[in-house]
């Protein structure tokens, strides 16, 4: 299939949004978006073998995984996301089924979220499968939660369950997994009804989604926030998994990324469920730089990030 075909095969299965003036088949797409907002503009690569294997993940996964990626992203700051565009390129003799999966996949998300994909790009690879998606998001002027906010005394919190995503990875290692059974890692939900339920009651004073795993995300937002924190291992909500199902186990839940949850920090009390997603307060920001653990026999330890970072060779 050229180029060309492809195009007019996402472009046929998309469907616009308000904030598409002009979608696919100009040379920009035009966005509105309500006067007094602030832009969000996120992008996320999706590598092959990097962030998905072909005979680990369905096409439909991968689509799916790549869009939540910068929904989460929208999500983390209590935006709303209003336009999405993908960046695709393939090697030649990547099948014709396996590229429509994958926009299935993808066009599913958008769906689901109401995010119309309104434009992107396609190439020839010289090797294996890259996509990079753009969101665009709104937030009213001003109001975006950073990760900078958190302030010595506000409660450390967390939506849903971690861990999850990287126990599939650790079984998909050993063998074929039923996708069924780790739902967190094969069809994760951003968390954009969540971020903005807490913006527009401006409860969070930080927060970010926890993509590389609990410990590298708490330390973006202590780092950014000039703080540190002590988080309670026996609160930390750990995923159930497989089948039967089984709680896995703490450092994955500490460590583990690509859970899509929301972290965030506030001084005020939160619901035990927002927009319909649990939340658990697993520690609290102090003053003294640098995170803590209390295990749940009530030793302390340094809690070092030991999440996803490129470059390092996690794989
Ligand atoms: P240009 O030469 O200006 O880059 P293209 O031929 O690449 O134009 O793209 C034509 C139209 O199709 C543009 O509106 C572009 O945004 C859209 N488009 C191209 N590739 C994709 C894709 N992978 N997903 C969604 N839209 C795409
Ligand atoms: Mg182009």
């Amino acid at each position: 299939m050229g180029e060309k075909s492809l195009i007019e095969l996402i472009r046929r299965r998309v469907r616009g949004g308000s904030a598409v003036v002009a979608g696919i088949g100009d040379d920009c797409a035009v966005l509105r978006v309500p006067a007094a907002h602030d832009l969000l503009v996120t992008t996320d690569f999706t590598l092959e073998n990097v962030h998905f294997r072909r005979e680990w993940h369905p096409p439909e996964v991968v689509g799916w995984r790549c869009l939540t990626r910068g929904l989460s992203d929208i999500a983390a700051m209590g935006g709303k996301p209003r336009a999405a565009f993908l960046s695709l390129a393939l090697e030649r003799g990547v099948p014709q089924k396996w590229v429509d999966r994958f926009v299935a996949g993808l066009l599913e998300a958008a769906d689901e979220f109401r995010v119309p994909l309104a434009g992107g790009d396609t190439a020839q690879s010289a090797g294996g499968i890259q996509a990079d998606v753009v969101v665009v998001g709104s937030v009213p002027k001003g109001k975006a939660v950073l990760r900078s906010g958190a302030r010595p005394g506000d409660q450390i919190y967390v939506t849903g369950e971690l861990g999850g995503s990287a126990a599939a990875i650790a079984r998909l290692r050993e063998g074929k997994v039923r996708a069924a059974d780790y739902e967190r890692h094969f069809h994760p939900r951003a968390r954009v009804e969540a971020g903005q339920w807490l913006r527009r009651r401006g409860l969070a004073s930080a927060m970010i989604d926890v993509s590389d795993g609990l410990s590298t995300d708490l330390e973006h937002i202590c780092e950014e926030s000039g703080v540190g924190a002590v988080v309670e291992a026996g609160a930390i909500p750990r995923a159930r998994v497989g089948h039967p199902t089984k709680e896995v186990a703490l450092d994955l839940a500490l460590h583990g990324g690509e859970d899509y949850e929301l972290l965030f920090t506030s001084s005020q009390k939160i619901p035990a469920k927002v927009a319909g997603v649990p939340v658990t307060r697993i520690g609290r920001i102090a003053r003294r730089r640098g995170m803590v653990l209390v295990l749940e026999d009530g030793r302390r330890r340094r809690l070092v990030a030991r999440g996803w970072e490129h470059f390092k060779g996690n794989w």
